[in-house]
Parts: structure tokens; C-alpha cells; sequence
């Protein structure tokens, strides 16, 4: 006779799922139960019996060659139907649900049957720990109990296995989205430092701006002052410009203030240069005395006069100023290298002027 289908059977199928363990390979863990089970009751056969949709399917087995049989022969799928207590048949022969059946007609002659449900914490039946012997017979209280007792362990076994792939799942999520969090911090400082390079730049030069100037400059005053060495300034003007983007607009005029920017990139890497404002530049040397400021400025001059402009030759002007030891006021030295830069577009542009930075 076909075991009634259980109540609430797609639950307890799902339950059954959420283990994972159909059709995998053997484990010592199980067969060891089973071992110890068919020993405890000494039968021939011990089964782990799992009972899938249409099959029984056997996770560990003692004393019988095959992995599965079909559900409508399955001792299980009656053993399932009541969670609660163990499905004891002492003589399949006399049972009516069994007598009929080709497990006991046939191979593998089954006579008597002790299955113990396997019962999960949610109190699903997934099916048994059961004990086959091919004559009839009977089994004590105490080796019921410690079939039921091993039933648990089953059921601890398979919490076990689900719990496992459960953690290797969080772990690999939590890989997955570290890495993510690793990807997006990479980009945020890369977009961080790309902002910054973006806001301490000119963007028509590419050289630094006013504001990398100003920075530049405030950390160049403190190194100087804690080192006790030299700080010269250079602001260098394009002669004649208004006239040159009079006559050749604006866009020339564009082109021709790139090309000066990039003669000016002859300073050294340890320099900093930068668009003050407008046609005028300012070049910072750490560690240099007037006498080194005077040869760098000079060869800046010569730089940009060497230079092919389209239209017509530019030209600069460069005011020199030294920082007097002692002193760390940035605005005096850049007051200082305007006013040497007056003095040489005063004395005929194209040339390099100098002037002493006081303290007021
Ligand atoms: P000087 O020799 O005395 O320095 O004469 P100058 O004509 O260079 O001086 P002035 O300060 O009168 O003119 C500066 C000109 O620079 C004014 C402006 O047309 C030009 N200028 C300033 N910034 C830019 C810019 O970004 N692009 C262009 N094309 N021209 C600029
Ligand atoms: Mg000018
Ligand atoms: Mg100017």
C-alpha cells in the first residue's frame, strides 16, 4: 500500500532542499551512524533514508547495493507520516500496508523494519534512520532509544552541513562586497586626487595656479625659515602683450602664453612654477640665493626669446627678489619681485631686474 502523501508536503520538501545533501557523495560522519546503528540493533541493513518527491534516496547504507528505490514501495514514507514516534513493523508479512510490497516479496525481503524520523528543528520529517532484517522480529525499548537518539544525530549532521554552506556563502558575499568597497574607495581617491590636481592647476598652461601659488609659497616660506636657507621669487611678464592679442586676438594670444609656460618648464624639478594672473607667471626656488636667482632668471629669459611664437617673438620680463634671512613674510618678497619687475620694463623690457626685500 502507497504511503498517504503527508500534510504540508511542499514545506517539508523544501525543508529537505534547504539541506542540500540529495545525491551527494558518501560521508564517514552518516556511515558511521549507520554502522553503529545496524550494530546497536543487529540487523543486516541501516539506512539514512531521505525521501525526495518520487524516490527514497539513501545518504549512507549498510548491507544494501542500491542509493535509491521509488517512494511508492518506501517503509519511509509511512515512517514519515507521524514525526513523533518511530515506525516499528515486525513482521512486514502481516501488514497490510507492507505484505503486498516488492521489497518484501522480492528482493531484499524485508521482514522486519524500525525506522526512527529524522526530524528537522522546524519539526519536518525529511525520513528516517531505519534498521531492515529479513526475518521477523522484535527490538528492545533501549535499542529504540538509541535508534532515536541516532536519528538526532543525523539531523545534527545535516544542521551541520547546512550551517557550514551557509557561512561559506555570508564569507563569500562579504569577499564579494569588500572588494566592491576596496573598488569604489580606489575610484573615490582616485577621482579625490584628480579633483585636487584639477583645482591646484591653469588650465589654459597647465602649470600651477594662483591657489597652488599661494600654498606653494606658505610651505616654501616655513622650510626656509626652519632650515635657515635662501628663498628667491621670480615674476616673470610677457612684454608688450596687450598689443601682441591686439593684433593677432585673443586666441594667438592664448597659444602664445602656452608657449612661454612651456619655455618656462626649464626650471628645476625642485622650482615651482605657476600662473600668478594674467600674462605673468612667478617662479619659487626653494634653497636659492640672489646670485642663483639671478643666473635661473636670466636663463628663463633667454628661454622664452629662443622660442618660436607663431606671428612674432615674445619676450618677458623677470623680477628678482631673495628672501632676507630671518624674515618669513611672503608678501614682502612678492611686493619685493614686482617692484624689480617694474624696474625691468622700465629699463627696456627683455631683461632681468633685481630688488632687495625689506622688512617693513
Ligand atoms: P608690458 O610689457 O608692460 O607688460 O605690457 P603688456 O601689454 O603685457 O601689459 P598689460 O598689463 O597692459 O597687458 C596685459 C595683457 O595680457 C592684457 C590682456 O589682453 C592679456 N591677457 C591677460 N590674460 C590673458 C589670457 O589669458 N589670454 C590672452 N590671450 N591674453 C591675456
Ligand atoms: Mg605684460
Ligand atoms: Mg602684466
Amino acid at each position: 500500500m502507497k504511503a498517504p502523501v503527508p500534510a504540508a508536503e511542499q514545506a517539508r520538501l523544501d525543508a529537505l532542499r534547504r539541506y542540500d545533501v540529495l545525491d551527494t557523495d558518501a560521508e564517514q560522519a552518516y556511515d558511521d551512524i549507520t554502522q553503529i546503528a545496524s550494530y546497536i540493533a543487529q540487523t543486516p541493513i541501516a539506512l539514512i533514508s531521505l525521501v525526495d518527491g518520487e524516490r527514497q534516496w539513501f545518504k549512507s547504507r549498510v548491507g544494501l547495493p542500491v542509493s535509491e528505490t521509488s517512494r511508492d514501495y518506501a517503509f519511509c514514507a509511512h515512517a514519515l507520516l507521524d514525526a513523533d514516534q518511530p515506525l516499528i513493523v515486525p513482521d512486514a508479512l502481516k501488514d497490510e500496508r507492507f505484505a503486498d510490497n516488492p521489497l518484501v516479496t522480492g528482493y531484499p525481503d524485508i521482514r522486519f523494519y524500525a525506522g526512527a524520523p529524522l526530524v528537522t528543528p522546524d519539526h519536518h520529517a525529511l525520513g528516517t534512520l531505519c534498521v531492515i532484517d529479513r526475518t521477523p522480529r522484535q527490538m528492545t525499548s533501549e535499542q529504540m532509544r538509541t535508534l532515536t537518539a541516532l536519528s538526532r544525530q543525523v539531523v545534527a549532521q545535516l544542521e551541520l552541513r547546512r550551517r557550514s554552506a551557509e557561512l561559506r556563502r555570508l564569507s563569500a558575499e562579504r569577499e564579494v562586497y569588500l572588494s566592491q568597497l576596496e573598488d569604489y574607495q580606489q575610484k573615490l581617491e582616485t577621482a579625490h586626487a584628480r579633483l585636487h590636481d584639477i583645482s591646484l592647476t591653469d588650465a589654459l598652461t597647465g602649470v600651477g595656479n594662483r591657489v597652488a601659488f599661494d600654498e606653494r609659497l606658505r610651505d616654501e616660506l616655513y622650510r626656509a625659515t626652519r632650515d635657515d636657507t635662501p628663498l628667491s621669487l621670480l615674476m616673470v611678464d610677457v612684454d608688450g602683450f596687450k598689443a601682441f592679442n591686439d593684433t593677432f586676438g585673443h586666441q594667438a594670444g592664448d597659444v602664445a602664453l602656452q608657449t612661454v609656460a612651456t619655455a618656462l618648464r626649464c626650471v628645476r624639478p625642485s622650482d615651482f612654477l605657476a600662473r600668478y594672473g594674467g600674462e605673468e607667471f612667478a617662479v619659487i626656488l626653494p634653497a636659492t640665493s640672489r646670485e642663483g636667482a639671478g643666473i635661473l632668471a636670466e636663463r628663463i629669459r633667454k628661454a622664452v626669446a629662443g622660442t618660436t611664437c607663431p606671428h612674432r617673438a615674445v619676450t618677458v620680463s623677470i623680477g628678482s627678489s631673495t628672501l632676507t634671512p630671518g624674515s618669513a613674510d611672503g608678501a614682502l618678497l612678492v611686493a619685493a619681485a614686482d617692484r624689480a619687475l617694474y624696474a625691468a620694463k622700465q629699463s627696456g623690457r627683455n631683461r632681468v631686474a633685481h630688488a632687495a626685500c625689506f622688512a617693513a
